[in-house]
């Protein structure tokens, strides 16, 4: 079975060198000046050449490499230690550069490849990379496939399902969490995903319905209009329970639901409308 680590990271030391953490540049171009003379002009519009096709290939800093280790190596952990063997969700979590939705006032804090969940700030987590790789599995998106995500938190959940193809709609009721998850989405290309600040207990009607909703804060009870949201067939995953919560998943069929209890998992509370966390 899965052996699950679900406590906080408070206090997570990052293993990764900060030595190494300094963007190197480069600017050859701008360090020489040259003055061809006779035949050497034919070497130097070669040179020109090539340096130009090599600028199309984006060059990697010492950062960059970095990180591109740190998740290899957390693909390498979900693979053997908890068994992930979907390809599909493997390449895309190899692909998303979790590090970047960590804000930064907390990432010299945390290990954002570790096995373990992360602090984003007001109490909240981003999830360990086993949880959003199972609930993603379970969730078993499709191209083109509408999906709502309640608890938009960081955005790196909303960007694996982007990646797998799906149109995202994310829900966030801390405004400043929803204004960096937007931020960042946009910068890391996934600029189609939605992002509204509110009460995912309402859900998103002017979008509904959806294929898939998957929920990333813990309710107490199954929010009914995420199931009316939900359209016929498709289904949804969510923590259940206050103090001892279980992953749920509900299918619709025929206008019933048919709930599947899942794992034991521990999520942050969803809270109701006014009772939203501050700084
Ligand atoms: N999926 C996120 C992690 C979610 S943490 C990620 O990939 O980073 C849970 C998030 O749910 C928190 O940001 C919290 O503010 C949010 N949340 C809690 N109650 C909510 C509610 N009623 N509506 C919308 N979001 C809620």
């Amino acid at each position: 079975m899965y052996n699950l680590w679900l406590s906080n990271c408070f206090q997570a030391r990052s293993r990764l060198d900060e030595k190494h953490n300094k963007v190197k540049t480069e600017n050859w171009t701008g360090s020489i000046f040259l003055k061809p003379r006779g035949k050497s002009w034919i070497i130097v519009a070669m040179w020109l050449v090539a340096e130009a096709a090599a600028g199309d290939a984006p060059m990697k800093n010492d950062d960059e490499i970095k990180w591109e280790t740190a998740r290899s190596e957390m693909v390498r952990v979900l693979r053997t230690t908890y068994g992930i063997s979907d390809e599909k969700i493997l390449r895309v979590m190899a692909t998303v550069r979790r590090h970047r939705f960590i804000p930064e006032s907390h990432r010299a804090e945390s290990d954002p490849y570790g096995d373990h969940p992360c602090s984003i700030g007001f109490g909240q987590t981003i999830s360990q990379p086993f949880i959003v790789a199972y609930m993603t599995m379970l969730l078993d998106v499709h191209q083109g496939e509408k999906v709502l995500e309640i608890g938009t938190g960081s955005g790196y959940q909303a960007a694996v399902l982007a990646e797998l193809g799906a149109r995202v709609f994310s829900i966030e009721i801390i405004p400043e969490l929803a204004e960096h998850a937007r931020k960042v989405l946009k910068e890391e290309g996934y600029d189609r995903v939605r992002v509204l600040t509110g009460d995912g207990y309402k859900g998103w009607p002017e979008e509904a319905p959806f294929d898939a909703i998957i929920v990333t804060c813990a309710p107490e009870e199954v929010p009914a209009a995420l199931v009316n949201q939900l359209r016929e067939g498709g289904r949804m995953i969510l923590p259940l329970g206050r103090w001892s919560q279980r992953l749920v998943i509900l299918r619709k069929k025929d206008g019933r639901i048919v709930q599947t209890d899942d794992i034991s998992v521990r999520f942050v509370p969803m809270v109701q409308g006014d009772n939203r966390p501050r700084p």
